[in-house]
């Protein structure tokens, strides 16, 4: 299987992104999995801190390595919003590929000294392994909010020049207008989240490196198209997800009342976050037109 900065480098050279996959279960990494095999598309599977503590950080890897035995598409696993060293240690040394350790809700240097000291350590650990590090407000929660998040910091591209030269990550996560979770009007269709690719296209000349954009779920389809033309290179659907999920167990237990068989109930499940993970990867291979999964 070829390493994650190969198909990110082949990504950014071909101005398409890689698909990154929140999972909570076996359910959602099924549905994830599927899809991308199906597709023969790379895929990143992500885990935070939360969603780790749930499956365990051992048993996720364990899984994904199965997973890729038996499936011809490459398979990455990714340790999502990492908020501590200690907790990034276990991911690098349980076999993850990559790492997002999170201090961005530190001051600026305080983030710089403690993402330097992480890309140090965990490299050690894994001299292949990929650091992202993150500045800039995208909020928390991959939920449903009340509302849409506004008056975030955007990143800037002299601080995303002296953030990436003085930490030596691989890969930058930036604040352009991207944010976690879902609001009300967006699930009922009637808002979408908006980007500033002329952002996102300075941040990239500033850098040269990799760009994450998180908390994509919502996103108007036009703007990821032109963010990964502008640079964008893996991209992260958790809500949206999540919102599939649910939707089809409410399904499931509405249509057939008496059904007790996890199995004959979860496939509806799978089935619904297959359909947005197909969708989501088929814009952001360039196989599909914008706007068209609805
Ligand atoms: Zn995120």
């Amino acid at each position: 299987m070829k390493r994650l900065r190969e198909v990110l480098s082949e990504a950014q050279e071909n101005k398409v992104a890689i698909g990154h996959f929140n999972i909570s279960d076996f359910t959602g990494l099924k549905a994830v999995i599927e899809a991308a095999s199906e597709l023969h598309l790379p895929v990143i599977v992500g885990l935070s801190e939360g969603e780790r503590a749930f499956i365990g950080v051992r048993e996720s890897f364990a899984m994904v390595q199965v997973l890729r035995e038996e499936h011809d598409c490459p398979i990455f696993l990714n340790a999502d919003h990492t908020h501590s060293l200690a907790s990034a240690e276990n991911a690098a040394r349980a076999g993850f590929d990559s790492i997002v350790f999170d201090r961005s809700e530190l001051p600026f240097a305080q983030n710089i000294l403690e993402t330097r000291q992480a890309v140090r350590t965990l490299k050690q650990i894994n001299p292949s392994i990929l650091i992202e590090g993150e500045i800039g407000e995208i909020g928390t929660g991959s939920e449903i909010h009340e509302e849409a998040l506004q008056g975030l910091r955007l990143t800037t591209p002299e601080e995303a020049r002296e953030f990436v030269a003085a930490t030596g990550i691989d890969i930058l996560a930036p604040a352009v207008g991207n944010t976690h979770g879902l609001s009300r009007s967006m699930i009922r269709g009637e808002t979408q989240k908006r980007l500033d690719i002329s952002l996102i296209a300075e941040i990239g000349k500033a850098t040269g490196l990799f760009m994450t954009l998180h908390g994509a779920s919502g996103t108007n389809d036009g703007d990821l198209r032109l963010a990964i033309q502008a640079g964008i290179t893996e991209i992260h659907i958790n809500t949206e997800l999540r919102l599939a999920w649910r939707r089809g167990l409410e399904t499931a237990f509405a249509t057939d009342r008496d059904q007790v068989v996890p199995y004959k109930l979860l496939p509806t499940a799978v089935n619904a976050m297959k359909q947005v993970v197909r969708a989501r990867l088929s814009l952001f291979s360039g196989r599909q037109e914008v706007g068209a999964h609805g």
